[in-house]
């Protein structure tokens, strides 16, 4: 049996509820009740975050490229 390839992991942080409106209490001129939308930090609202692989490539990457360049 193959693992099947995850293109993006659902955020650790928020379990890819990544906005969330945020009751403020009271109420404003219309009745409506004010709220706020926060997004996720990690994630940055998208709900994933990329997956590790490339996270790990593309620091390899940078640190061979650095060594390199100091021959
Ligand atoms: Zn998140």
């Amino acid at each position: 049996m193959q693992h099947r390839h995850a293109p993006a992991r659902i955020c650790p942080s928020c379990d890819g509820f990544a906005s969330a409106s945020i009751t403020l209490g009271g109420r404003d001129r219309n009745g409506q009740r004010r709220t706020i939308t926060a997004h996720c930090r990690t994630c940055h609202g998208t709900g994933t975050v990329p997956p590790l692989r490339r996270l790990l490539e593309t620091a390899a990457d940078s640190a061979f490229t650095r060594q390199g360049a100091r021959r």
